[in-house]
């Protein structure tokens, strides 16, 4: 007998401004693939949220079946949620998916007795399949990806691959639902890789969608309101023309069918870019595309032993070209914790990955994932992680606990100061008049800045904390660093108020404000707030005019004046 389903597919989000593809995709996927009679909607949370609320919106659906899309960031809140919703709602039937439960399906349904299906690898077919089976009640055909309980057994099926281009997820409620968040578009599947950490290489070849659809879906997606396209395929470049193809189309429509300030990001391997490819993106318009560019190590026996091909000098060659463009924000990134990288080899990294001036380096540590494997060859990658997500590595032959903990505070450090772009010029001159590697900067202010405590720090009291150490450095001149500190806060922060410790009372101030006023070049707009400052080091003023930031740099345009002379 075939009975009406009701389906909730559910995620919780890391984030609000993330909206996971994944419930959309197999949303599509019944719609293509189920009977008339099951109907399926999406409901979505974050971590952050009470999970008490995501629960009750589910309910308020009265499921007789949930999909939930479980992530190493949201396995631990969904297990809870799962628990909440089955108090209240005990015959519903609980289905997980997605890359934190495809690999290790037996442990996941042995240990969570509330879960009744899992489903590995790829879920639109086999979840749409899924449900017609249960409306049937028939379960007489395997099903592919499908994991299950059978009296006392566990029945476990191969991530499920499939052949065709999946269902386009995007509908008039995808858009309404994603509200202007960060909005994702997947042209292909798979990776051609098989790095020993990741899980992509597991997935198949990379598979590549129709590019017409790709085109399509990234009109759509630029014009839905969105500021950032994000595209998931693994390696967007690992098919050169294509790529070239779908670049080329961004660049020529951008600013008529593609509407400006929207940009694309993509994940792209630095050492297969060839020459065509960095000619196209130089003529890219400015903050049109971003790029994240995975390096991990620069220790060839590093890179080796994870299986990563990497032509490491074409790789840092290309990068140079493509950031001197100036006209994309790019994002490298390493990875702690890897085989053969001890303390000295990660220093050396980091050091070359610096020396790139990327706009935003990444300093991540190796998470062992559930079917990478590295995870799965315990033998091979002797390392001590832990059992809970995200499995990070604590420990390895080659590196220390405590040296991973120390590289933790170098992180906190390159975030603060280096990623967030408010220290551009501070650290130029740190750089040159501290006689120490960059390393050793971010790890000795890492470290005091550890001791002091920097969880729920302020901005300002960061700001005080560096000047107050770097001031009296014997190397470095208190007025420079001021200065440099007060231009990058200008240049950054909108509000043109100083941070107290960078302030200096001077009745020259009014009179720079008067000289600008006086010019009708010059003059503060209406409705434009500035900020103005003295700067002693160069005898002169800077004032800056909250209008438009660069969108690659995120910094708004400092104009500096030389008010001794004219006032
Ligand atoms: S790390 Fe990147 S290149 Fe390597 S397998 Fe994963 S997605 Fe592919």
């Amino acid at each position: 007998m075939t009975q009406k389903l009701n389906v909730v597919i559910s995620t919780l989000n890391s984030k609000y401004i993330h909206s996971s593809l994944a419930p959309w995709c197999l949303l599509a996927g019944i719609e293509k693939y189920c009977d008339k009679n099951i109907s399926a909607q999406v409901v979505e949370g974050t971590i952050n949220e009470k999970l008490q609320n995501v629960a009750d919106r589910i309910i308020s659906k009265h499921p007789q079946v949930i999909g939930f899309s479980c992530y190493i960031w949201n396995i631990a809140k969904t297990r809870e949620l799962i628990l909440l919703i089955k108090n209240q709602l005990p015959n519903t039937i609980i289905v997980l998916g997605g890359p934190e439960v495809s690999y290790n399906a037996a442990t996941v349904l042995k240990e969570n007795q509330l879960v009744d299906f899992v489903l590995s690898g790829e879920g639109e077919l086999p979840f749409a399949l899924l449900l017609n089976a249960i409306s049937h009640d028939d379960f007489a055909q395997t099903l592919p990806g499908l994991c299950f309980r059978k009296q006392e057994k566990i029945v476990v099926a191969p991530a499920y691959i499939s052949t065709e281009d999946p269902p386009s997820p995007y509908t008039q409620k995808y858009f309404d639902s994603l509200n202007g968040r960060i909005s994702y578009l997947e042209t292909s599947r798979g990776c051609p890789y098989s790095c020993a950490f990741c899980l992509s290489g597991r997935c198949g070849n990379a598979r590549f969608f129709d590019i017409e659809r790709a085109k399509r879906e990234l009109l759509l997606l630029a014009n839905c309101g969105t500021q950032t396209v994000k595209l998931v395929d693994r390696t967007f470049n690992a098919n050169r023309k294509r790529a070239n193809q779908i670049f080329d189309f961004i660049i020529k429509n951008y600013g008529t069918q593609i509407p400006k300030g929207v940009c694309f990001h993509f994940e792209i391997a630095g050492d297969i870019l060839d020459e065509e490819t960095i000619n196209l993106l130089s003529t890219a318009p400015v903050g049109a595309m971003q790029f994240e560019i995975g390096l991990q190590s620069f220790n060839p026996k590093t890179l080796k032993s994870v299986n990563r091909k990497t032509d490491m000098a074409l790789l840092e060659k290309n990068i140079k070209l493509v950031i001197k463009n100036a006209n994309m924000h790019i994002h490298i990134d390493l990875i702690a914790g890897l085989p053969f990288e001890d303390w000295d080899s990660f220093e050396k990294s980091f050091n070359i990955a610096y020396t790139l001036r990327p706009n935003m380096l990444q300093l991540g540590f190796l998470k062992l994932l559930y079917g990478a494997p590295m995870r799965e060859q315990p033998n091979n990658f002797p390392c001590e992680y832990s059992i809970e997500p995200p499995y990070e590595v604590t420990q390895t032959p080659w590196i220390s606990r405590d040296e991973l903990e120390k590289l933790h505070c170098v992180e906190d450090a390159l975030e603060r100061i280096y990623n967030s772009g408010r220290f551009r010029r501070t650290l130029d001159l740190l750089m040159n008049k501290c006689d120490c590697t960059p390393f050793e900067l971010f790890l000795e202010f890492g470290l005091l800045a550890s001791e002091h405590g920097t969880q729920k720090i302020s901005l300002n009291d960061y700001i005080t904390l560096i000047f107050k150490y770097f001031s009296i450095h014997k190397s470095i001149d208190k007025i420079q660093l001021r200065d440099a500190m007060v231009c990058d806060f200008l240049a950054t922060n909108a509000s043109g108020l100083l941070p107290p410790i960078l302030e200096i009372k001077d009745s020259a101030h009014k009179k720079a404000k008067m000289f600008l006023d006086s010019d009708c070049k010059t003059r503060q707009q209406k409705g434009v707030k500035r900020g103005l400052a003295l700067l002693y080091s160069e005898n002169c003023a800077v004032y800056v005019d909250y209008e438009e930031k660069n969108p690659v740099t995120l910094e708004y345009q400092l104009k500096k004046f030389n008010y001794m002379l004219q006032i």
